[in-house]
């Protein structure tokens, strides 16, 4: 009606946000700092397998997973220390919020694999719990607070494509070309990110040797190209050989897929989920067929970067009370 004011938003039942899984394109790891952090220069490419966070109003904070596609989530913890949960809870504190929300995770990432899952829950639960509570901080504020639950989370928020440095939290947004097509190789367990870090660590003191200078300008100038096989050759992961020192079959993992035919092949952070880079969708889902014998359907997963970051999907609204919304 002309004049009249505008109507209060309707009550909220429950927001679902989604964020990306990642995979990095260059990982150079510094020498361990006195802290026990690492300094690090990162390339990450945010990628399309997802994780969605559905937040509903609730008496008291609470969490539930549900693995997606086959994603086996035995890993993931249902109590305080999940991660999409303390992104919730302490998003609640710094913003003054005194209601709680129950937090429903369904996973499609691969759980302790290197792909940032825990992290893109958190970057979601962020998103969805801003929405929920009509906050409106903006991208920036987000990844400020995510950066205290956990290096990647910044990167989930942001997504596309980022040179990171520091922990991986400091991100420049990096120019891309063209999109990538990736087959992942799921492993059978998880690695634990600390003990490949201090594997790496272990190695380099037992040789004397730090990792040579990673190649940061090859991997940008590949990806603002667009050149697929530039940047298969550029791809460089320092903690490769410590992910493979503790689970030993992914070097024949990595050595398979470019047997039959992808273009480059790199543990994916921290591994010790394999990252297998095609040249095209459908290159990568006829790469995805012929490792099937390999590794069974179940273990692969065919996906394109860059993805864009953390977003709301979906936004349900309570029926008003005449039945009308
Ligand atoms: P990183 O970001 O360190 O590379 P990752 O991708 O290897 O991690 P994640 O799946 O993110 O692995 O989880 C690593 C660990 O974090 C899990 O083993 C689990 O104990 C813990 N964790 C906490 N919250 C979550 C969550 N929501 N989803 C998965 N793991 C979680």
């Amino acid at each position: 009606m002309p004049g009249s004011p505008d109507p209060a938003p309707p009550e909220l039942a429950s927001i679902t946000a989604r964020a990306p899984a990642k995979v990095n394109l260059l990982l150079q790891v510094g020498p361990r700092r006195d802290d026990g952090y690492h300094d690090l220069v990162t390339v990450f490419q945010a990628v399309s397998l997802h994780e969605e966070v559905t937040v509903t109003p609730a008496d008291e904070f609470g969490i539930t997973v549900e693995g997606v596609g086959g994603t086996d989530v035995g890993g993931v913890p249902l109590d305080g220390t999940n991660l999409a949960l303390r992104a919730a809870r302490l998003l609640a504190e710094r913003a003054g919020v005194d209601r709680a929300v129950h937090v429903h995770v369904r996973k499609e990432v691969p759980v302790a694999g290197g792909m940032a899952g825990g992290s893109a829950d958190a970057a979601a639960a962020l998103v969805a719990c801003d929405s929920l509570w009509r906050l409106r901080l903006g991208l920036d504020a987000l990844a400020e607070l995510g950066a205290e639950l956990g290096s990647d989370v910044p990167f989930g928020l942001h997504g596309r494509t980022a040179v990171g440095t520091g922990r991986g939290e400091h991100l420049v947004p990096v120019l891309t070309g063209a999109s990538s097509a990736w087959v992942f190789v799921l492993a059978e367990g998880g690695l634990s990110t600390p003990a490949v870090f201090a594997e790496c660590d272990r190695r380099r003191e037992a040789t004397g040797h730090d990792a040579p200078p990673g190649r940061l300008e090859a991997v940008e100038a590949a990806l603002r190209g667009g050149d697929v096989d530039a940047l298969g050759a550029a791809l460089s992961n320092d903690l490769q050989d410590a992910a493979c020192a503790l689970d030993p079959a992914l070097a024949g993992t990595v050595a398979a897929g470019r047997r039959a035919g992808a273009v480059a092949g790199i543990v994916s952070g921290s591994g010790p989920t394999v990252a297998l880079l095609a040249r095209s969708p459908a290159a990568a889902r006829r790469l995805a067929l012929d490792l099937e014998p390999l590794f069974g359907a179940e273990r692969l997963r065919t996906a394109t970067g860059p993805a864009p970051g953390a977003r709301v999907l979906e936004a349900v609204s309570t029926p008003s009370p005449g039945g009308r919304s």
